[in-house]
């Protein structure tokens, strides 16, 4: 099974044996800018999306891609307002 997806970073589609939100080009963007969001929520662990978006230049809608991948899960109390409450999503 091969999916096209849509990088969410440039919009380009490529195509890929399994579903990933972003290219090959902008992964490494993509891991920098986790580890960001990551870091920053360890030293204001009560900052929601818009104030994360603030302090490290990334949109708030990219913070929510994020959120919506599953992979600020062990962030989700701070998120849960937002609205993206998946039990155990750990399916990447
Ligand atoms: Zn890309």
């Amino acid at each position: 099974m091969i999916y096209t997806n849509v990088c969410k970073h440039c919009l380009k589609q490529y195509r890929s044996r399994i579903k990933s939100f972003s290219c090959d080009q902008c992964k490494n963007k993509d891991e920098d800018y986790f580890d960001k969001i990551v870091a920053y929520l360890k030293k204001y662990p009560n900052s929601n999306a818009l104030q994360i978006s603030d302090a490290l230049g990334i949109s708030a809608y990219q913070v929510l891609n994020y959120l919506k991948e599953g992979r600020l899960n062990y962030a989700r109390g701070h998120f849960e307002q937002i609205g993206e409450a998946e039990e155990g999503s750990t399916g990447l």
